[in-house]
């Protein structure tokens, strides 16, 4: 095992990202020693250690000069390629296992997908509800609904979300607190806070904090499961996406707990089978999307688009209400839940024409769960449909109007979403109207866009213009 340099800085890091990494190796290290599996560990702070994964490979072939060398399928492409170039070198077999703590394997994603004119979440949803049986009643689903998403929309309303269970946390350990103190000192200047790191970094802890969300936020998950309220991070969401990446956490057992929930009559369906479907759907088909596709995907930019991140988009440090929220509690824990990714933050830089791969690279610096083979068709493909239609068959674009409808952002901003231009214009709304009009040829072919190209339609020339001065003006000033 390798706690590589090479990993934690490719892309700056928050600080919290690499106390949770190196954290859970080390605890997984200790618990393979105890349990009697040698290991070789290089830890970070040693100087001799190999800095790269491909150089720990390299080391390691050349001290047992082993007739093969087996590795699980890694989470990047780039990573699988480094190894395959090392093993190449060497003159060592190399043999890549699927990895099992997925409910599917990218060829199975493949074969459902073979001879389809349309394959999107939908149809591969359905078709793991039947290979599972999970939710089922013969070949029929529960309650008669594949899905419940129409249910699970509400805003808090104008009292908030009142007291929202708080989330477990986990004490550091002495080993946590040696890593802590090592990314203290070693990474001073990356991104994100490292004070309160509370996350669990053991597969009993991982498991504590599914039951924590299971017992006291999943009944409460579907209905809100896109609405957002300021200063609260986790909401009814799990938190458990990041436990899950690490494979601290196996996705059949969250999904069973959830099932298990709703059978004793602990949890409504709606909730349940949201849940169900984000891991054993969303889950499954970005991975697959990401396998079949690369590494071409990673280059996909259909909307053209080359603008910057911007700078405070490592700080959330801005006057717009909405993003600073977001932002803010990114920097303070590694995390936000899915609406402000994809509605606030995502959002904004689909709207601004920030590079799909830019945005990618920006997220696997600010997140504790993002993998390459998860951030990348979530990021490039969902949030900024920079794959022009694979991930998701439309763009997620909305003004500030979306944001106002489901949060208090904008009761606490300078600006108002409803107005695109003059003194108070919500960035949003401006450039959510400049974004339509500049791809107005583009997404008049797309079914799915007709009401919104419909209501770009109504605006006139001259308030068109003004929209785009002040579109234009944001971008100067933010890019
Ligand atoms: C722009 C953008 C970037 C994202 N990047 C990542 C990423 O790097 N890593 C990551 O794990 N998820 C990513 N997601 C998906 C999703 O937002 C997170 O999995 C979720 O917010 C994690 O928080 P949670 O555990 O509280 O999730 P919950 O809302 O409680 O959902 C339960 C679980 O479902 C799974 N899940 C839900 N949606 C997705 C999805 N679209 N793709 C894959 N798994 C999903 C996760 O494992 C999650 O833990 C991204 C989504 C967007 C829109
Ligand atoms: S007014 Fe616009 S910028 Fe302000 S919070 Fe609302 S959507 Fe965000």
């Amino acid at each position: 095992m390798s706690e590589a340099a090479e990993e934690a800085s490719y892309v700056p890091q928050h600080k919290k990202r690499i106390a949770l990494f190196f954290g859970a190796m080390r605890h997984f290290a200790q618990a393979q020693r105890k349990a009697g599996r040698p290991i070789i560990y290089n830890r970070l702070d040693d100087d001799e250690a190999p800095r790269s994964l491909s150089e720990g490979m390299r080391a390691a072939v050349e001290s047992f000069a082993p007739k093969q060398v087996l590795v699980v399928q890694p989470g990047a492409a780039r990573v699988l390629d480094a190894l395959r170039g090392a093993a190449k070198d060497l003159g060592v077999a190399l043999s890549v296992l699927e990895d099992r703590h997925f409910l599917t394997q990218p060829s199975d994603f493949q074969s459902l997908r073979e001879g389809r004119k349309r394959f999107i979440l939908e149809d591969f949803y359905r078709a793991q509800r039947k290979r599972s049986g999970w939710l089922m009643q013969g070949d029929q689903p529960e309650g008669g609904q594949w899905n419940f998403d129409k249910d699970n929309r509400k805003p808090f309303g104008r009292e908030g979300p009142g007291l929202v269970p708080r989330r477990m946390s986990f004490e550091p350990d002495a080993i946590t607190q040696d890593v802590l103190k090592m990314v203290a000192q070693r990474f001073a200047d990356a991104p994100g806070k490292l004070d309160g790191f509370d996350e669990p970094v053991t597969a009993e802890q991982a498991r504590e904090a599914l039951q924590d969300f299971i017992d006291n936020r999943l009944a409460s998950y579907g209905d809100y499961q896109d609405a957002i309220a300021t200063g609260q991070v986790t909401l009814y969401h799990a938190r458990v996406s990041a436990v899950m990446n690490l494979k601290l956490l196996d996705p059949r057992e969250a999904c069973l707990a959830a099932i298990t929930a709703w059978e004793e009559g602990r949890a409504p369906l709606n909730a349940v089978e949201g849940f169900v479907r984000q891991i054993l759907g969303w889950r499954e088909f970005v991975r697959g999307v990401y396998w079949t596709l690369m590494p071409e995907y990673a280059e996909r930019n259909h909307l053209g688009a080359e603008a910057e991140v911007p700078a405070f988009f490592w700080t959330g440090e801005t006057d717009m209400a909405c993003l600073s929220d977001a932002l803010g509690g990114l920097v303070e824990t590694g995390y936000a839940h899915h609406i402000q990714r994809l509605m606030v933050m995502g959002l904004f830089l689909m709207l601004l024409g920030a590079r799909p791969y830019k945005v990618h690279e920006w997220h696997m610096s600010m997140y504790l769960d993002a993998i390459d083979w998860v951030s990348l068709p979530n990021v490039l493909g969902m949030s900024q449909h920079g794959d022009g239609g694979v991930v998701g068959t439309k763009p997620y674009s909305a003004s500030g109007a979306y944001i106002d409808r489901m949060s208090d952002c904008c009761r606490g901003c300078r600006y108002n979403p409803k107005q695109a231009t003059g003194e108070a214009a919500c960035p949003f709304t401006a450039l959510y109207w400049d974004f339509l009009s500049r791809h107005a040829d583009r997404f008049s072919k797309n079914q799915r866009m007709a009401m919104q190209m419909r209501n770009v339609s109504r605006k006139n020339e001259e308030e068109l213009a003004q929209i785009r001065r002040t579109a234009d003006s944001f971008k100067k000033r933010l890019i």
